[in-house]
């Protein structure tokens, strides 16, 4: 049997990041996937926008939005190391009316916050928004010059091949089918196969609830899953406006923006997502229909905490609005029309690559906000793991590798100077949390 002192499930970007902080120590480390190659789900088929933490509440996201702001610099020097691209196009959020301009101000405090400069923060009028970006119609916009268009799945590899280098194994086209605790630690066990590990982490995205479960945790929350979608904006039309442009989010009780307008780090521009339910953590195609059949099928999707969400009369005014938006393109196009009313449905001819998102709902119907991190005596298991998630995560590992290296977990010898990036200097940074 197999046996290792840490196995982590998941190759997204947030179980590299860490395999790699962890693959400095002299210790053996597995990263299990069930796909046949590295960040084949959330961690590359997503915005790919390093966003600056100015729309996260300093108080209640304070280790994400760190994470975020910390992130940026390592992804960047990496990026720029192995060549991978890295488009400083910088983002617009706009606001419609004077009620949205509020949120922007707030916006500006918790940008300062969290620690972005003056120099990179400003709040525009709509002249100053115009003048800069003469296709925006809005009320005001708040201008983030510091956002920038990467790609999550090529850091993710490149740094993975880093991670494998130095003595990482990855056990790719392996499902992990159930966990079990033992003396040893905790027993994996895969098709035909058993591995044991002193240590297990769970990275395992849109299924990580579901793993949790299986140790017993968590059993008090639910997950829905939201596919995001995309079109790609026609040659025509692509360099109407240069920086990214999203809008106040109608709903904050929910984890969703209104679709926006992305340029791609490829040189591509977008629009999107979406946020569709779906039924599954990977369902990327198919499903919607007609509005009464979704409905009806919405229904058979929220089982359990999610049921309340029936009840929520916003939660069903967006998700129909979502919905219309996935089965009709104009839909989708008349919501981004809102701040850049020269574009049109025929500018869009192709669908880009769907991305699935799968927040947790708590016991009683609401969305959480927080990522979940729970533990039983030799295992931590991350949920919820969101946007910023991508730009957070060589930080956010960081931290997580502290906590274990804390709690005694990681007490092996460090090998002689691999790195990449200094994880002192990020742990001084991080906000301070107790062990686990
Ligand atoms: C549409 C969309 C847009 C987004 N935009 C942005 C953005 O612009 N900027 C940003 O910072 N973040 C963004 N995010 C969020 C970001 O992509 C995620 O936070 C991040 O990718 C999550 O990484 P992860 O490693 O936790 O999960 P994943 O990348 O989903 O990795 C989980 C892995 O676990 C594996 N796995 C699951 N179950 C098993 C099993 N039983 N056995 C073996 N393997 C298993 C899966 O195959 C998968 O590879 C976006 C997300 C989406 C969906």
């Amino acid at each position: 049997m197999l046996k290792f002192d840490f196995a982590i499930i998941g190759s997204g970007v947030l179980g590299t990041t860490i395999s790699y902080w962890l693959s400095l120590y002299e210790t053996s480390v597995c990263v299990i996937d069930k796909e046949n190659k590295i960040a084949a789900h959330a961690s590359s088929k997503n915005t790919g926008v390093v966003h600056s933490p100015f729309y996260l509440d300093p108080q209640k996201r304070k280790k994400i939005a760190k994470a975020a702001l910390i992130s940026h610099d390592l992804w960047r020097d990496f990026a720029k190391s192995r060549n991978i691209p890295w488009k400083e196009c910088g983002t617009i959020e706009v606001a419609l009316d004077e009620k949205q301009h509020k949120t922007l101000e707030k916006y500006l405090k918790w940008g300062h916050q969290n620690g972005i400069s003056n120099s990179e923060l400003e709040l525009l009028d709509s002249g100053e928004v115009a003048k800069k970006e003469p296709h925006i119609k809005c009320h005001s916009g708040i201008y983030c010059s510091r956002d920038v268009s990467t790609d999550y799945g090529a850091l993710t590899n490149e740094l993975g091949k880093i991670s494998e280098k130095n003595g990482t194994r990855f056990l790719l086209g392996t499902k992990v089918q159930d966990i079990k605790n033992t003396y040893y630690g905790t027993k994996i066990i895969l098709p035909g196969s058993e591995l044991e590990c002193k240590f297990l982490i769970n990275c395992a995205g849109g299924y990580s609830l579901n793993m949790a479960t299986k140790m017993g945790l968590a059993t008090d929350y639910s997950v829905l899953h939201f596919r995001g979608e995309y079109w790609i904006a026609d040659a025509s039309i692509a360099n109407l406006v240069n920086t990214n442009v999203y809008s106040v989010a109608k709903f904050s009780n929910f984890p969703f923006l209104d679709p926006h307008w992305i340029k791609r780090s490829n040189g591509q521009t977008e629009i999107g997502p979406n946020a569709v339910p779906v039924a599954d953590a990977e369902t990327y195609s198919g499903y919607v229909g007609s509005v009464p059949k979704t409905l009806s099928r919405l229904k058979e999707i929220l089982s359990g905490n999610p049921r309340k969400l029936l009840f929520n009369s916003e939660f069903l005014t967006l998700v129909s609005k979502e919905w219309k938006s996935s089965l009709s393109k104009s839909a989708m196009v008349s919501r981004v029309r809102q701040f850049i009313p020269a574009i049109k449905p025929a500018n869009f001819t192709r669908r880009g690559t769907a991305g699935i998102r799968s927040p947790i709902i708590t016991k009683n119907g609401e969305f959480l906000s927080e990522i979940l991190e729970l533990e039983s005596e030799n295992s931590l298991h991350v949920v919820n793991y969101n946007s910023p998630g991508a730009t957070g995560a060589p930080a956010y590992a960081a931290f997580l590798v502290k906590k274990l290296q804390d709690g005694g977990f990681v007490n092996y010898p460090s090998k002689p100077d691999k790195g990449i990036w200094n994880f002192q200097k990020i742990l001084e940074e991080m906000p301070h949390q107790n062990s686990y």
